[in-house]
Formats: C-alpha cells, structure tokens, sequence
C-alpha cells in the first residue's frame, strides 16, 4: 500500500504554532499568516480551539486568559482510559495540552486539567470532528475507533470558525487512520505483514467464511491446521475475548456459538514457550516518509485467564540474542505502517528459539507501563508525544535499571480486594527494589485493570523476581479468589443440611472464551457447604461428556465442585487442586481426560482419596487412547476407570463410595437400582406382551 496522503499541515514542531497562538495570529498580533504556512503549501485553516464566543475580536486578551492551557499544543486524544492517563501524566510537564474525547471524568480526564475535553462516545463521528476542531494533532489511546471519519478528517478537514470566517482545519492524525483500519481487522493485519516484502513470520490463517458455510471452512482449517487451533473474531477484540481454542470437531458447534456471528478467521496453534513485546517509536515527517524505527528492550509478558498480569524486563531464561532479534524483528513490522507513534508488538516464542509475530497494538501498552521507570527518560508515554508531535527521540532507548517486572492490578472479588497489595506498595522502601504503585481511580470490578505496580531493582531479573515475591504472590492471591469466587456463583446452590438441592440450570457453562482454559471454573472453595465430590477435567471441551454425571450428582443431591486442571498445560496447579483436596473436604474425585489422559492418574498419584477416571474419546482413535492411559496406571496407585464417555457410571461409582459412610447416600442408591430393576421388568413385560413390533414401533415414537 502507498503511504497514506499526508495533511495538509503545518510541519514539525519548530515550524508550528498551536491553535491558541494562530488565533492570536489572526486577530491582529501582526503575525502575517505566511509565516507560519508550509511555504509551498498554502495553509488555508484559521482554526480555533473553542466555539468563537460573541465579542470575540474585542475581548480577545480576556479570551486569551480564559484559556487555561494558552500557546500549549493541543493533542486531541480519542479515548480516555488508564493509557491515556498516563499520556496525559507524561505530557503535564512538557507543558502540551491534551484534549480527551471520552465520559465525564474518564481517567485521563482526571489527570489533565483542560477546557478543551470533549464529553461523548470516541466512536461518535460527530463528537470526533468537535475534538478535531479543538486540536492541533489527533490521536488515539484504543485502536477500535470510527476510522471512516478519521480519513475525512484528514482529507477533508473541519470546518471551523475564527473571527466569523468559516475555514477548515486537518489536525494530523497519528498514527494513521490506515494504520489503525488495517489493525482493526487482525486477519487483514497479518496478511499485509506477509505480502509487505519483509521476512516477518505469522501463524498460518484462514478467513472462515459466515453463516452455513461457516462448518465448511472451520472443517477445512481443522484439515490445514490440525488440533487444536485458534478461532479469532477479525476486529473488536481484546483481552482473549473474541478468541476460542478449538481442540477438536466436537467444538465446532460451540465455536460457531460461542462466536458465529462476527467475521472470523482460524489461526494455526502457536506451541509457544513464552510470549514477548517490544514496543516501537516510529517517526517520520510531514511528508509521511519514515524516519526511524526505535526499540524498546522485549520483554517477557505472562497472560492469565487472557488477560495480560505480569511483565519481566528482560525476559526470564531468553538469551540476549534472541531479545536482540525480537527487537529488530519489531522494527522491521511497524516500519511496514504508517503514522508517528508507539506501537507494541506481541509476539511468540517457540520451541525452536524462533520468534512468530502475534499482532500489533498501534499505541501505548500493558507491556510498555515499566519503562515510565525504568526508561525515565523516554517512557512509553513520552515517546507517544514526542513521535507524534515530531519532536526529537533518541536513536537507542537503554533501561537505567538492570530489570523490572510490572504486575497488573486486576479486581478482585471483592471492591477492596486490591487494598493489602496497594498498602504493601506504599509501604516498601528497599535498598534493592524499587516499588511505583499506579492506581488508574477506576471502580473495582472483577478482572478489571484498575492499576499497576512497577518494581525495579539493579540486580537479574530473577532476583528482582525473588524479592517481589509478596507482590506476586497478592496478586495471585487476588485471582485465585476472585476465581474461587466466580465458580461459587456457579456452583450448585445448597441447603445449610449440607445437601445440595438441584442447581436451576447447569452449574457451569461452558466458557465462551474456550481460551481461558485454566482455573477459569476453579472451585475448590472453602464453603460452609462443603463439596464432597471434586469433577475436574483436563480441558473445558470434557465438560459436555461430565454433564450426565454432573446430572446424576444433582439428582442424588451431592455437593460437588468442578474444576479445569489440565496435566499439562497447568501440572502446577493440578497438583495443587489435587493436594488440597482431602483437607478442603472432599472424599471422592471424578477426573475426564481425553487422548493422553494423564489427569485422573496424575491425581491419583497426589492424593489419597479414590480418584475415578472418565476417559473422554478424542478427535483420534476413538478414545481407546484416553481409556489406555488412565487404566494401565501402576502398581500403588490405584484409578478406578469407567467406560470411554461414561461419567454416569463415574458419578454412581462416587456415590457409592460416599455411600458405604453415608447411609442416606447408600439408600438412595439401593432405590436407584430397585427403579432401574423396575424399569428393566416393565420394558421386558412390555416385549413378552406386545411382541417385537409393537414395541419397536413405540421406540421410533
Ligand atoms: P487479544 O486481542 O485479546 O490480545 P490475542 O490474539 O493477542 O488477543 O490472543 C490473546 C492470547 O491468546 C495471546 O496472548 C496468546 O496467549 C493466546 N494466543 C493467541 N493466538 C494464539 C495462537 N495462534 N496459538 C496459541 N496461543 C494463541
Ligand atoms: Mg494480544
């Protein structure tokens, strides 16, 4: 694609006066305009930053005045979350107004003072063009805006009035309305990286086509890819959502559920070892020529339940060689963009040491917060000012601390979940470590990003590591309790008999985004009511196969709690769940595994509770694979195993074993089995009776 057509704008900084000065230009300082024109280009804007007020001309000193941040530049900015607080943080000291297009009293309206802010939706054209009409330079803190009016804008400006002349004004826009278009769409997105002539290696995609033909092609891309693989909503999408793991056929139909309405497009699975950023200073002038393409250190990013909570700078056990080509790699993907600015670029480590782009944020990001310490000089923030408003930026950005690690503040369970973790940053001083609490005065609510912490120290990063243990272990703390305390509101509802009524509707949904694999349904709760019987599954895909046991559970009225613990995606944490489970109550685990089902065994070899297997049939081999390895378990550690798919069986075995202590529980197995006798002798009356036709006639019905 050709560079996008470049404003019809003043130049650098040097050249520009802002909005405020222009005016005063124009209403008599004796400024004569061609002085501040691009000389070739005619500048034909007398642009002016607030609706004129009557009386203009004659109370313009006044008016001045009034102008709280007066001759700073303004950069409108659409959106006003936590980044573009911390943008608005950065820029309050090099003296530039920002101008937010957001909420009454968004973050970042906070953290600017200005008379300039405009209220409304930043996907709102009409409120777009009034920030424009305001700013000297526009600008975006999420990429998901109306790009449409962002390319007329540019294109054809905004009409705006000074001294009762209407004239038209192009803010430049950066980064580019093209850039962010094609960034709205992920799939578009990397396959312009493909064709763009640079050796930039992406996952395999394919669009999947919409509406009936949408089978088709996930079938195709379950022949291309093989399984898993990654389902991905084109556009709109962040934090995991709009992502679905598809692990077999069996999925499709909840993929198509869970996403079939939105443009999407399959994704080869990426079998990485670590996910790492590099954030991007792109400059270039005014005629959209690049300049430079700078790197930030990659860091390592650690993504929970999709969200993004920890950064490490530099990453863990990754070699200097490998961080030095994830950074030129980064340059070599945004110089393929258009536009001034920050960009971040998630990528995936895999086995091999090489490096897979994931996508491109066009703007600051999670795994940028560290460098407001640890790059003071030339944050994030600043870098985002400076690129777009084209004033210098240094040619190597350099770390003044040895290592850093960011932890994201996420809520909690409760409103003040986060409260024991923002005292202890506010009460550590260390030699060592350096703690930077960032609160973003936003209402907790669970998962949400409400701020973060810096720790920065002058030793490795696994020693920083080391020390910022508490911290990491709050935050931690803080998901786990969050999580325990989703699956409680998943969780059957219970008698304080401590039998458990009949849940009004499954007690667990299977997760919409099927990439949030782990932990997601966790429910080994402490609860009054405790749960006696632990249904944990390697993968939320066996969730369908475990409803006829769970259903069994509900009749029999036994407390149970579910949980996804994968033997190997999370063996830390199985082993935990299986560990805890004796002391937290429960007598009898059911575990469904499918293909190399070493989850029930695994268990097994954790605890000492009876633990039964359901092996689960996978895409292949007809689940004989996952019967095999849950039976053939050795000597000492004993895994009753049911039928391939049977957690009926599963569930009955349980309850018989809860039984032999629980005399309720044996009854109501042995009036199980009179009725299931009964049932036998009815169907067998009705054959002898009625003969073979009848009844098969009455089968079909
Ligand atoms: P978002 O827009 O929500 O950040 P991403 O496409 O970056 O969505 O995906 C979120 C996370 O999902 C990634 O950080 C990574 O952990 C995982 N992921 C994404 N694509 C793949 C893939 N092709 N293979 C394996 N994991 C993936
Ligand atoms: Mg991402």
């Amino acid at each position: 694609m050709d560079p996008a057509p470049r404003p019809n704008a003043l130049k650098s900084m040097g050249h520009r006066l802002s909005l405020t000065k222009l005016r005063r230009a124009l209403s008599g300082r004796k400024k004569k305009l061609q002085e501040i024109q691009e000389p070739d280009e005619p500048y034909q804007t007398t642009p002016t930053t607030t609706k004129p007020e009557e009386g203009q001309e004659e109370e313009e000193e006044e008016d001045d005045d009034d102008d709280m941040n007066e001759g700073n530049t303004v950069i409108g900015l659409l959106g006003g979350g936590q980044l573009g607080r911390m943008l608005c943080e950065a820029a309050n000291p090099l003296g530039i107004d920002i101008a937010i297009l957001d909420e009454h009293n968004a973050p970042a309206k906070q953290a600017h003072n200005t008379n300039r802010h405009v209220v409304g939706s930043f996907k709102d054209p009409g409120r777009i063009k009034e920030l424009a009409a305001r700013s000297d330079y526009l600008s975006v803190e999420i990429e998901h805006v109306d790009t449409e009016v962002l390319e007329d804008i540019e294109k054809n400006g905004v009409p705006v009035e000074i001294n009762g002349e209407i004239v038209t004004h192009r803010p430049p826009i950066h980064p580019s309305w093209r850039t962010l278009r094609l960034i709205q769409d992920k799939y578009l997105q990397k396959e312009h990286f493909k064709s763009s002539g640079k050796t930039i290696p992406i996952a395999e995609q394919i669009a999947i086509e919409s509406g009936d033909a949408a089978l088709d092609s996930l079938k195709k891309a379950g022949k291309q890819f093989g399984f898993p693989f990654m389902l991905k909503a084109r556009k709109g999408s962040y934090d995991g959502r709009g992502n679905f793991k598809v692990d077999s056929e069996d999925d499709f139909a909840e993929a198509i559920k869970a996403l079939g309405t939105l443009p999407l497009y399959a994704e080869k699975w990426a079998p990485f070892v670590k996910e790492l950023a590099v954030m991007v200073i792109r400059t270039e002038d005014s005629d959209g020529k690049l300049k430079n393409c700078v790197a930030y250190p990659a860091v390592e990013t650690i993504h929970e339940d999709s969200i993004c909570t920890k950064v490490f700078m530099p990453p863990r056990d990754v070699s200097e060689d490998i961080c030095d080509k994830a950074r030129k790699l980064a340059t070599e993907v945004i110089s393929t963009l258009w536009g001034r600015g920050v960009f971040a670029v998630e990528m995936f480590l895999l086995e091999d040491a090489s490096l897979m782009i994931n996508e491109v944020a066009p703007r600051p990001h999670n795994s940028g917060h560290y460098t407001i310490e640890a790059v003071p000089y030339m944050s994030q923030y600043k870098a985002q000012l400076h690129a777009v408003l084209d004033l210098p930026v240094p040619d190597k950005l350099i770390p003044r601390v040895q290592s850093s690690i960011m932890l994201n503040i996420l809520g909690g369970a409760k409103p003040d979940s986060h409260h024991h973790l923002s005292g202890l940053a506010r009460s550590t001083y260390d030699d060592d470590m350096d703690v930077y609490l960032h609160l973003y005065n936003k209402e907790s609510k669970p998962s949400r990003k409400i701020g973060h912490i810096t720790l920065t120290g002058f030793c490795s990063v696994q020693e920083l590591e080391a020390k910022a243990k508490p911290f990491i272990d709050l935050v931690d703390q803080i998901r786990l309790d969050r999580l325990e305390a989703t699956s409680e509101t998943l969780r059957p509802t219970q008698e304080t008999n401590g039998s458990a009524k009949p849940a009004e509707k499954a007690p667990v949904e299977p997760a919409t985004d099927n990439h949030v694999e782990a932990q997601e349904l966790s429910a080994v709760a402490a609860s009054s009511d405790k749960p006696l019987v632990l249904v944990t599954m390697g993968s939320d895909s066996d969730l369908p196969v475990l409803k006829a046991g769970l259903d069994i559970l509900k009749e029999f009225n036994v407390p149970y709690a579910l949980d996804i613990t994968s033997a190997h995606r999370t063996p830390k944490y199985m082993m935990k769940v299986a560990d805890e489970a004796a002391g937290k109550g429960i007598k009898v685990i059911i575990a469904a595994a499918g293909g190399a089902a070493h989850l029930p065994g695994m268990i097994s070899s954790e605890t000492p509770l009876p633990v039964i297997g359901v092996p689960v049939k996978a895409t292949h081999l007809d689940g004989i694979d996952s019967l095999l390895s849950i039976v053939q378990m050795p000597r000492g550690v004993p895994t009753a195993t049911v039928g391939i798919n049977n957690s009926t069986n599963a569930a009955l075995l349980a309850i018989r074993i809860l039984g032999a202590f629980v005399p309720e529980y044996q009854q109501a197995m042995k009036k199980y089995q009179v009725d299931m006798e009964e049932a036998v002798i009815v169907k067998g009356t009705k054959l002898r009776e009625g003969g073979d036709a009848a009844y098969l006639a009455g089968m079909k019905k």
